[in-house]
């Protein structure tokens, strides 16, 4: 079969090349791959800042966000059928099987001896056939064929937001009325797109022009959009009730935290690049204390994201007709799939491969 490598630690390596065809083990799905996002943890590996091929192997094949369709539901796979349109989680517990890894959390695990398909000892999905453990999938709705790719980004703003209600309905009693998304790339359209659903005003902002598209789809959903270059963050102080910080930007970080109103909350999904700080940081800590504020990290996602993602995702198709839609703006078949992790062009918000006919 025909699938997409790269050997970790070799800049420029991605190379779409012939491979034997997996066999499932029992308890493992054999999945028909359709579609495969790719995201800036993709072209981290590729550039070769990280990544872990499996033990034995030369290679690492590519791809953690995939829709597929089950080719073969074996022994052990019960529940699942031939033909399902379905979603693999990415990560799978450590094999010291830490307290999270054993409870069915193996995002939050505590050894970081866990293993990631498409990045850390476990081949992804960029294939025309891949496997997966039967318990880490999720089964989709039909009218989700052409967007369920979109669901492994939505379970990390699910993560990021569910923790945040969960912090914040423990410690007190909270009515949050005010969002803020830092970020328009695919995590910040489509946290903006979840806190709108849940009923929140929220303010998505981005170093781009209100006309451009993803400044388009964060408004279409019924959000203020505001270019940072028009109204500095410095102005928005104080406002909201839950920060959401996608930009991944170490400078938007620090700023991200004085956003937050008194009892607010602040959720960081980022990958921030190291960079010596400037930053008072005694007023960075009295202003956590003064404000009875929480900041706090969030990264990966448990099936039970995947699950609820699933229900939104459906929820945020019927609302905003066109949404999900409008994010997939580069659509590239697998034979030119090499393509696909070179430079992204201005107006294009998100790359999806082409893996097969659906
Ligand atoms: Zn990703
Ligand atoms: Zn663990």
């Amino acid at each position: 079969m025909k699938a997409i490598t790269v050997t970790p630690g070799t800049p420029g390596s991605v190379s779409l090349r012939d491979v034997p065809d997996p066999t499932p083990r029992t308890g493992q799905l054999l999945l028909r791959v359709q579609k495969v996002g790719i995201c800036g943890t993709d072209m981290d590996i590729v550039n070769g800042f990280y990544g872990e091929a499996p033990a034995g192997s030369p290679y690492l094949i590519l791809g953690h966000e995939s829709l597929s369709r089950v080719e073969r539901a074996g022994p052990g796979c019960e529940g699942f059928n031939e033909g399902d349109l379905v979603v693999p989680t990415v990560r799978r517990g450590c094999p010291e099987n830490c307290l999270n890894c054993r409870s069915g959390e193996s995002d939050m695990c505590l050894t970081g001896h866990y293993e990631e398909h498409g990045i850390k000892r476990l081949h992804g999905f960029a294939s025309e056939l891949a496997l997966s453990d039967s318990r880490y999938v999720v089964k989709l709705p039909e009218s989700l064929s052409e967007v369920g790719i979109l669901l492994e980004p939505l379970t990390i703003v699910e993560k990021g937001v569910q923790q945040a209600f969960r912090i914040q309905n423990a410690r007190m009693k909270w009515e949050p009325s005010t969002a803020l998304v830092l970020g328009s790339g695919p995590v910040g359209l489509l946290a903006t797109a979840l806190l709108r659903q849940m009923g929140l005003d929220v303010t998505a902002v981005a170093r781009k022009p209100a006309g451009t598209p993803k400044a388009r789809l964060a408004a279409s959903t019924g959000a203020t959009y505001v270019d940072v270059r028009d109204v500095p963050l410095s102005s928005m102080e104080g406002k909201f009730d839950i920060v959401f910080e996608a930009t991944g930007s170490t400078a938007v970080a620090l700023e991200a935290q004085n956003l937050c109103d008194t009892n607010g909350v602040v959720s960081f999904v980022g990958i921030y690049k190291s960079q010596a700080g400037t930053e008072d940081a005694g007023k960075v800590f009295t202003n956590l204390v003064l404000g009875n504020r929480v900041y706090f990290g969030s990264v990966n996602a448990n099936i039970s994201y995947f699950s609820k993602g699933a229900t939104d995702l459906v929820n945020i198709r019927k609302k905003w007709a066109g949404f999900l839609e409008g994010i997939l703006t580069n659509k590239v078949p697998l034979d030119k799939a090499e393509s696909a992790y070179g430079p992204k062009g201005e107006g294009d918000v998100k790359t999806i491969l082409e893996m097969g006919s659906g």
